[in-house]
């Protein structure tokens, strides 16, 4: 795409361009005017964000969150530096190994998680690595895995872009002064290093994540070059924009496909932030509304129940036995943290619950040792099956292990967890806003007063959450409660008085001058909602929540004799022991009475199927023409069908409690 340059000269100032968002964020005028930068600098040469994300520590997990956090770090995240070669033995950290995206990509994901869990030994870990980095960064700017001959050898920047987005979140949370220098100076060696060899391969089509550090830095030092480097990244990368207007994206990669760039599901999920992202250099309305829109066309044509889309590994249409890449679940995220924070669209917030509660920690055993590259919506088994039916992938996508199919993920996985949580409170104005719900607490300070809120609750297990704003001295300040589309008559009760049916799909603002400590309770009434999908198939939804049926496992472990899969990191196969081929005796009109919810205590592993804390009881018959085809599920057998079986009760868990489900059910004639 190519922007107008002419136009960055006269930006409007940030307050202007936030109240010019006015139309989608509930932030008054005054209170966007108030909005600035941490260095209390107003920005003008990027605009504003709507809500600016706290500083990495300052949300903190509490209940079943810290201790999925607490699973991640004991865990393959907290661990994989230490027998892993490609991050062990990194040429990031002066090793001979991968020089490329792997330990970026670890750093990625371990930095935040040290950092919201205040894990002192995990923050000493990654100031070790950092300081490598930082020491093998040469006096040209470049960093060690770049090679002297660049400029005669050409070099995918990606895994650069990447770097830099790593290293401004260790800044963020740790201020030292040499991390800015450093990327600064690396910013301005890849300028130079633009005009002589422009932007191919990953970086091409990943150019917007240098957005991320190039604004970061432009907001702490105010030097005008750097937008010329966003400005240049935006005119020499892949036009998204473009590219989603033709009929090309709307078509899934047939089976043993073409593997194509412009459909890879990786960069789908990561540029679904990139148009908002530049929109706060170009300040045009169409870039700024470009992630709705990619979204919808993702929906409709690749979508799964999960809010993500399938790419196995490129998009590979709405069948829920295509595969979807975890590396695309994390990216997808943390797009989401991004287009929330520039647009203040609470449906951003809906769609991060959704993916991070449901697609996230499927895709993961629950210890957290070993993932899948790719998951299915139904999926009753995950073995090496060279009968697999993925566009390009390979035989072992959807097994859990150490590196399945191939290391990306294993090096990527890290960061969907502790950037979500990091993200669920996020400043707006002098206020603050609960972009995303789960069990947390957030600290920052207004006109000088420390402020600390916490929300306590098992949601998106239960539907009430318990809130409380504690103030050192009386101030005065809005509190932003995102309402979620699916949440009809939600109410809160606050100093005993309470404020019904607050609007779904918007943000509602409690503004008052808060003394001492306040609480107040939020109640988003969850009711069950039966969805039309992939061969007039249903799935079944609650709330944040996607249920699937619990199906018997059993575990076994392969691939002994490859290297680094002794336990607990191995790899397993798993297959049912118990039938899973019903179809489901629902009444649309009434489905409150065919659907009966439970509530579970919140396990100490709460995405396990025994950790589930809450089911769903439905009655349904099994399909004994619906079997195994090409080492999976068949496909759902569409319509409504008929069955002489006997009528079962059976339990549905949340999704993400799952390892092997089936979630697409065909309907049963009554
Ligand atoms: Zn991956």
């Amino acid at each position: 795409m190519n922007i107008p340059s002419i136009e960055r000269r006269r930006f409007l100032t940030g307050a202007a361009a936030a109240a010019a968002s006015l139309a989608v964020s509930p932030l008054t005028s005054a209170e966007a005017a108030s909005s600035s930068n941490r260095t209390g600098e107003p920005t003008s040469g990027v605009a504003d964000l709507v809500f600016r994300p706290l500083e990495l520590g300052s949300v903190t997990p509490t209940g079943w969150l810290r201790r999925q956090l607490r699973i991640q770090a004991d865990g393959l995240t907290g661990h994989l530096d230490e027998f892993w070669p490609d991050v062990a033995q990194s040429q990031w950290f002066g090793g001979s190994a991968d020089g490329w995206e792997r330990a970026p990509y670890w750093l990625d994901g371990v930095i935040p998680l040290a950092w919201v869990l205040h894990d002192t030994a995990l923050q000493e870990k990654c100031k070790g690595y950092i300081k490598k980095i930082i020491a093998g960064q040469r006096p040209d700017g470049w960093y060690a895995p770049y090679p002297l001959d660049a400029s005669s050898r050409r070099y995918d920047l990606w895994a650069i872009l990447l770097v830099n987005k790593v290293l401004v979140q260790y800044h963020e949370a740790t201020g030292e002064a040499a991390v800015l220098e450093a990327v600064t100076k690396n910013l301005k060696a890849m300028l130079q290093s633009l005009e002589r060899t422009a932007l191919f391969g990953w970086g091409k089509f990943r150019w917007f994540e240098g957005l991320i550090s190039i604004y970061y830095a432009y907001e702490r030092t105010g030097e005008d070059w750097l937008l010329d480097l966003a400005e240049k990244l935006g005119a020499q990368g892949f036009d998204y924009m473009n590219f989603y207007a033709g009929n090309d994206v709307t078509i899934p990669t047939p089976r043993r496909g073409l593997w194509r760039w412009d459909k890879h599901v990786v960069n789908t999920g990561m540029a679904l932030k990139a148009y908002a992202l530049l929109s706060r250099l170009t300040r045009r309305e169409d870039e700024r509304a470009f992630g709705t829109k990619m979204l919808e066309i993702l929906d409709r044509y690749h979508g799964q129940v999960t809010g993500m889309f399938t790419g196995d590994e490129c998009l590979s249409g709405t069948n829920p036995l295509q595969g979807t890449e975890l590396c695309a679940v994390v990216e997808a995220l943390h797009s989401l943290e991004h287009l929330i924070a520039v647009t203040g669209e609470p449906a951003f917030g809906d769609r991060l619950e959704r993916i991070a509660f449901n697609a996230l920690p499927a895709t993961f055993a629950p210890d957290m040792w070993s993932h899948q590259y790719d998951q299915q919506v139904n999926q009753v088994q995950c073995t090496i099956n060279p009968d697999h039916m993925w566009s390009t992938n390979g035989p072992e996508s959807n097994i859990y292990g150490l590196e399945p199919n191939y290391g990306c993920c294993t090096s990527n996985m890290h960061q969907g967890w502790p950037k979500f949580a990091g993200h669920l409170w996020m400043r707006a104005g002098d206020g603050i806003a609960a972009v995303a719900y789960a069990p947390s607490s957030a600290r920052f300070e207004t006109k000088g007063v420390p402020v600390h809120v916490t929300a306590d609750t098992d949601y998106p297990f239960r539907d009430t959450l318990k809130l409380t704003v504690t103030v050192d001295r009386p101030v005065r300040f809005p509190l932003l409660l995102r309402v979620p589309a699916w949440a009809q008559g939600a109410t809160i009760i606050i100093d005993g008085q309470s404020q019904k049916d607050l609007k779904p799909g918007t943000f509602h603002r409690i503004e008052r001058r808060w003394k001492g400590a306040v609480s107040a309770e939020l109640r988003l009434p969850m009711k069950a909602k039966m969805s039309q999908r992939y061969n007039g198939a249903v799935a079944l939804e609650r709330g944040p929540l996607v249920y699937s049926l619990k199906i018997g496992e059993s575990w076994k472990r392969v691939n002994v004799d490859k290297p680094h899969r002794e336990l607990p990191h191995g790899d397993f196969e798993v297959r049912p022991t118990t039938p899973w081929n019903y179809g489901l005796l629902l009444d649309e009109k009434n489905l409150e009475r065919s659907v009966r919810f439970e509530e579970l205590p919140v396990g100490e592993r709460p995405f396990s199927p025994e950790g589930a804390g809450a089911a769903a009881k439905v009655k349904g018959r099994r399909l004994p023409g619906w079997k195994m085809a090409h080492g999976w599920a068949a496909e759902v057998p569409p319509g409504t069908q008929d069955s002489r079986e006997p009528l079962e009760e059976l339990t549905l868990i949340p999704y993400g409690c799952t390892n092997i489900r089936v979630t697409e059910f065909p309907l049963i004639r009554r």
